[in-house]
């Protein structure tokens, strides 16, 4: 595990390629940055980890394609904010939005989905910890995540991560 200041960006054009041939043909990934995104701090592998969980389990879900896409943006956030279980501090972050417009999650399973084990999934093609880990991962920064869902409209993930700070 090792910590260094991140660009988002940079991040996520060294994994485009990787991320486009993952996505496959039917599917449009789509970077949409904002200008002057605040650096991060959290391990690089990790990170990656975290951006290709998240896109493969939109492609999962998008069976007749469609697009990913995937935002970046700084939020500052006044006072708490709260999205269902998650309550997130005030303070500066850096935001990722994973939107998808695949098959959508129930009410009732979207609590489940972080923990260890929980797939939907044909036995081989799921092993229901991806989510878990992208969960650990992402605490271990600081950050938080929370999902969102309409069944047959989509689902968009949101990690909120503290930026960072250059003078600290
Ligand atoms: P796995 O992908 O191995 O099933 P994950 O932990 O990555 O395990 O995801 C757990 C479950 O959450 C999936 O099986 C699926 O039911 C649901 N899920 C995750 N991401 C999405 C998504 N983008 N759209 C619809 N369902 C999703
Ligand atoms: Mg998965």
């Amino acid at each position: 595990l090792q910590f260094e200041t991140i660009d988002l960006r940079d991040t996520l054009s060294d994994l485009t390629h990787l991320l486009n041939r993952l996505v496959g043909e039917k599917i449009t990934l789509m970077l949409e940055h904002e200008d002057g995104l605040a650096p991060i701090r959290a391990d690089r592998r990790q990170l990656e980890q975290v951006l290709m969980n998240l896109v493969v389990n939109a492609r999962d879900a998008m069976q007749k394609g469609g697009k990913i896409r995937v935002v970046t943006h700084n939020l500052t956030l006044d006072a708490q904010m709260r999205k269902d279980r998650v309550v997130v501090p005030p303070g500066e972050y850096v935001v990722v939005n994973v939107v998808d417009e695949g098959s959508g999650i129930t009410p009732e399973k979207l609590p489940k989905i972080f923990e260890p084990f929980f797939t939907t999934k044909r036995t081989g093609e799921g092993t229901g910890l991806g989510l878990s880990t992208v969960y650990g991962i992402v605490k271990q920064t600081g950050g938080y995540i929370f999902a969102e869902s309409e069944v047959a409209k989509g689902t968009t993930f949101s990690l909120l991560f503290p930026k960072h700070d250059a003078r600290s």
